[in-house]
């Protein structure tokens, strides 16, 4: 097992979200148990692996503009982000390669 990468071994995530019952909506955010761990803070390299596929999966279908910039909002990036950035996010976060483990999938 190592230290899940996502909470940092808190088994918690802090999600940042809008709250709309406020007019104009402000930004607020609360903590949710992780989902790459289960809330467990440590993870098996497996199930980093199956998280990873899962988000790319996901990424898949995210539309991009003409720069290859994500077209909405996903996970934690926002919309205009480099659809490369991303791909590094991938690789530190999950400690994978891009090219030889996801675009194989
Ligand atoms: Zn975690």
């Amino acid at each position: 097992m190592t230290i899940c990468p996502t909470c940092k071994g808190d088994g918690t995530v802090f999600v940042k979200s809008m709250d709309l019952t406020k007019n104009p909506p402000t930004k607020t955010g609360f903590d949710l148990p992780c989902d790459t761990c289960d809330g467990k803070g440590e993870v098996t390299k497996d199930e980093l692996r199956a998280k990873a596929k899962r988000l790319w999966a996901e990424l898949r279908d995210i539309p991009t503009n003409k720069d290859d910039e994500i077209d909405v909002e996903w996970h934690i990036f926002t919309k205009g982000t480099e659809r490369e950035e991303i791909w590094h996010w991938f690789e530190n976060e999950f400690d994978l390669s891009v090219a030889t483990d996801l675009m194989r999938m």
